[in-house]
């Protein structure tokens, strides 16, 4: 269950289907991902299920079992800080 108001701002939080970017080693992947959104700060805020289903997803990118997911792209990572 999550909260009806943010403890931040004391804004709405309302239910919304997000995209979420986990990296597990020097991967990276997009998941989509039901959530609570603030509509006045934009904090995100996810049930225990959700946060333990993306651990466990993030767990499975690292270890390369990679059944679910599908590839979309490249990741590169930037030579320089960006200061
Ligand atoms: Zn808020």
């Amino acid at each position: 269950m999550l909260t009806p108001i943010c403890p931040i701002c004391g804004g709405e939080v309302v239910e919304k289907n997000v995209e979420k970017i986990v990296k597990g080693g020097n991967d990276v992947a997009i998941l989509r991902v039901k959530a609570g959104v603030c509509e006045k700060c934009g904090e995100r805020f996810y049930t225990k299920e959700v946060h333990k289903k993306i651990e466990e997803i993030r767990s499975e990118l690292k270890q390369r079992t990679l059944e679910l997911f599908k590839p979309i792209g490249r990741t590169y990572a930037y030579e320089h800080v960006i200061a």
